[in-house]
């Protein structure tokens, strides 16, 4: 196994460094974030780098790298904001994999183009007041009327509804079905009518902005069903190891920006008459946190390098995305004990990686339930 980046994909993260201290700069990162405002204008450059048409047939636009170089990409972005990496992961991994694993040839033509230039947000809608973890137990339902389908329920926590211009729905389309039987998915129109979208205030991630949606009656025409009618929720589970490795990479892009910054911080702040960075006891802490960096990145860049070969990767797509956000948290929260204050004031760089990395052991597969799926497939 070899999971040296090649200089290709160097020279992209480097375009990326570039493109970010061109376009979103610390300064704007942390303007969009007080504001709460998502910064949807850099899909726009995405496309123009080319950063969305990585993993995409050549037909539709796509350059089609293997899923190393997607993984550099979200690793590089979330070293530079989690918003940045989270939007790129939400069109990429959820709007463009899904269409191309279980979308017609039809949804692909339409739509993978403009996704491929930075022209179409997308956002998943799975998350009920009733089915959180147990995204199964959803209740939206989708009626069959002429020429489409009717949709009915409430969807919350959605992230980046305000910037998509569809959303991915999933809803039960046979009556009296329950589980993961009779769940179809269904791209909807998010300026459809009939739909109410609420901002959700919360602790972090305050430019991945979070949406409560109600759809009553909203219509979605025939061609807008994804996958097989009733067998939508085995299509949604195909697409997972994408989404946790992008997550997985936005973290570990997150953790280690969070250790530079500690790093920087106890080399420049004396106490005692000498840096902190002489005192041992913080030394030995910045080490532990590059050493859970470099291990959780090691497991990121294996499920990269079996995605790509096509193999199965249930449990090395649990693995990762466990590792990567749980090393996320250790580094914010020791990064934010060197800091103390300075980390703690409402401008510090180190505050954003604390509280945002809260989200990701319970968000998109919650970290207990992913060991639970990995004691299952290991026989346990
Ligand atoms: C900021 C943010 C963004 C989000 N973005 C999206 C989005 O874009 N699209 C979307 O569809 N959803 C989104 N979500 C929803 C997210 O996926 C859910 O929060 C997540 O699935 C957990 O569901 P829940 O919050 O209802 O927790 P619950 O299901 O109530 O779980 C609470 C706790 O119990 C644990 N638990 C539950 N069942 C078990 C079990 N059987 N064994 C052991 N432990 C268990 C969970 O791991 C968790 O720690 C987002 C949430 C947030 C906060």
């Amino acid at each position: 196994m070899d999971f040296a980046l090649t200089s290709e994909q160097i020279a992209l993260q480097a375009s990326i460094d570039a493109f970010m201290a061109d376009r979103f700069p610390p300064e704007e990162v942390r303007r969009y974030d007080r504001n709460w405002e998502t910064p949807s204008f850099l899909l726009k450059g995405y496309g123009e780098l080319g950063l969305l048409a990585a993993p995409f047939p050549a037909r539709y636009g796509g350059l089609e790298t293997d899923w190393t170089t997607v993984t550099a990409i979200q690793e590089r972005l979330g070293y530079h904001s989690s918003i940045a990496a989270a939007l790129y992961s939400i069109t990429v991994d959820f709007g463009g994999m899904s269409l191309l694993t279980y979308g017609t040839q039809e949804q692909r033509e339409r739509l993978l183009p403009p996704l491929i230039r930075g022209e179409l947000g997308f956002a998943l809608a799975l998350t009920e007041p009733e089915a959180g973890t147990d995204s199964a137990a959803l209740r939206t339902s989708a009626a069959k009327v002429e020429g489409g389908w009717r949709v009915n329920g409430r969807k919350t926590w959605i992230s980046c509804a305000d910037s998509a211009d569809w959303l991915v729905v999933p809803c039960r389309t046979r009556k009296g079905s329950s589980g993961s039987d009779g769940i179809s998915m269904l791209l909807v129109p998010r300026e459809a009518i009939g739909i109410a979208m609420t901002q959700l205030p919360k602790v972090g991630n305050h430019s991945l902005t979070s949406w409560d949606i109600g759809f009553d009656d909203v219509f979605t025409a025939d061609g807008n069903l994804m996958g097989p009618e009733g067998g939508g929720f085995r299509c949604l589970m195909s697409t997972l190891a994408y989404s946790r490795a992008g997550q997985a990479a936005n973290a570990i892009g997150q953790a280690q920006a969070a250790v530079e910054l500690a790093m920087r911080h106890i080399k420049e702040r004396v106490q005692f008459g000498a840096p902190l960075s002489r005192f041992q006891v913080l030394r030995h802490r910045i080490v532990d946190m590059q050493l859970r960096v470099d291990q959780a990145r090691l497991l990121l860049y294996r499920l990269a390098w079996k995605i790509s070969r096509g193999e199965r990767c249930r449990i090395e797509s649990a693995q990762a995305k466990i590792a990567c956000t749980e090393c996320l948290q250790f580094v914010a929260d020791h990064g934010m004990q060197m800091m103390a204050s300075a980390g703690y004031a409402a401008e510090s760089d180190m505050n954003r990686y604390w509280r945002d990395a809260r989200l990701l052991t319970f968000g998109e597969g919650a970290n207990e339930m992913l060991r639970d799926l990995i004691a299952r497939e290991m026989d346990l």
